[in-house]
């Protein structure tokens, strides 16, 4: 499939991961279930061998997440994104050391953070809309994670800097793009050594599957991340992997529906009373807007939050007033979801109480739209 290389990636997520073309072949990729495969000869590292190390369901998806993310190599499939998170944290060495955001997705902070209980690493947290900070606390650090858009907050990295000086400084840097999707930024072209995804949001976008992916340009790199897949075992089923390459083949008119909407929304969230904050690059006004339209292009995402200008419990009910949202954690899939932030114990007290994020999916605008308005005018202004 040489001459799909120059494709455009909304073509590739339709037509990478597919039977090689011959007579009676397959039009679609096949589901393979097997925990081995039969050989005789002594085993090399070219052999599927055993279920653990390689499965042809998994080449189909791997194949066309490479290449969505710019890279020569296929990615990796494994059990989950925080596998993928996983995998890449085993790259730094016993008492290394580990930049993150501040504002990073939970369980990426959880991991590091019992990390550094253990004694295996150390932490330093950055503002990473702090370029200049965050370079500083990243030099002669093993590992900078960056994540841009945010969670739960939206803010925006500097990434074409910031990378451009992680690589010419060799400073080992992962990306986690779950937000963004390889639609709207390909990080590994930035300079980035690492790409990884939660496969279980935009992805796969049916709030049906589990899984995570790690990318990267780099071949010996590949290799290390690819032997500690096999060896600690968080692989990712065949099932879920077939899933995600069928979410996939939608990916860009899911992502193209659900940003034109999210901007739609936030625009009017933004000027409605019981709004106090909303936080979304796409809005002119949003502090991270200006370099989002610089890096980011065919939009913004599909998550909005909002601060209300109401407490814990006002925003609580907020969510317990709406019908056609669904209250529930997670993001990327084709329903709209929402919750508050806080009810997760471990959420940083600089996210605000009454803060809700918003994953918006495709349904039609104005009957999102006209749910949240009837649930917004359950809070009390100034209470
Ligand atoms: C959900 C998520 C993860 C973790 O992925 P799982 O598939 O739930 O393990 C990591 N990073 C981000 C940004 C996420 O949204």
């Amino acid at each position: 499939m040489a001459e799909t290389h120059d494709l455009h990636p909304d073509t590739v997520v339709v037509a990478g991961g597919r039977p090689a073309p011959a007579h009676d072949a397959p039009v679609s990729p096949s589901l393979v279930l097997t925990s081995t495969y039969r050989g005789i000869s002594d085993m090399t590292d070219a052999d599927r061998g055993y279920a653990r190390m390689s499965n042809p369901t998994w080449d189909d998806f791997e194949g066309v997440l490479g290449r969505l993310e710019g890279s020569d190599l296929p990615a990796l499939a494994v059990a989950s994104g925080l596998a993928a998170v996983a995998a890449v944290m085993s790259l730094v060495p016993a008492g290394g050391r580990v930049v993150m955001p501040t504002h990073a997705y939970q369980g990426s902070q959880v991991l590091v953070d019992d990390a550094a209980a253990a004694g295996h690493l150390t932490v330093t947290r950055v503002d990473v809309t702090d370029t200049q900070a965050t370079l500083e606390a990243a030099r002669g650090a093993d590992l900078l994670w960056l994540e841009s858009p945010t969670n739960p907050m939206l803010e925006i990295a500097d990434l074409p800097a910031l990378l451009a000086t992680t690589r010419r400084e060799g400073i080992l840097t992962a990306v986690d793009n779950t937000f963004a999707t390889p639609l709207l930024q390909q990080p590994l072209g930035l300079g980035a050594e690492i790409v990884i995804h939660s496969v279980t949001k935009y992805l796969a976008g049916h709030s049906d599957v589990v899984l995570g992916a790690v990318v990267t340009s780099n071949p010996e790199l590949r290799v290390t991340l690819q032997h500690h897949r096999s060896i600690h075992g968080a692989v990712a089923g065949p099932f879920e992997t077939w899933l995600a390459l069928r979410g996939v083949r939608t990916l860009a008119l899911r992502v193209e529906r659900s940003n034109q909407t999210a901007l739609e929304l936030a625009g009017r969230l933004d000027r409605h009373p019981a709004v106090s904050r909303v936080r979304y690059p796409g809005l002119p006004q949003d502090p991270g807007h200006e370099r989002a339209a610089a890096q980011m292009r065919g939009g913004y995402g599909a998550v909005i939050s909002m601060e209300l200008d109401t407490d814990a419990a006002g925003a609580q009910h907020v969510v317990e007033a709406l019908g056609l949202w669904t209250p529930a954690t997670s993001l990327g899939g084709v329903e709209s979801l929402i919750e508050r932030r806080r009810r997760h114990h471990d959420e940083p007290d600089s996210v605000a109480e009454s803060l809700l994020r918003l994953s918006v999916g495709i349904e039609n605008v104005e009957d999102l739209w006209a749910d949240l308005t009837q649930a917004l005018s359950t809070v009390k202004l100034g209470s």
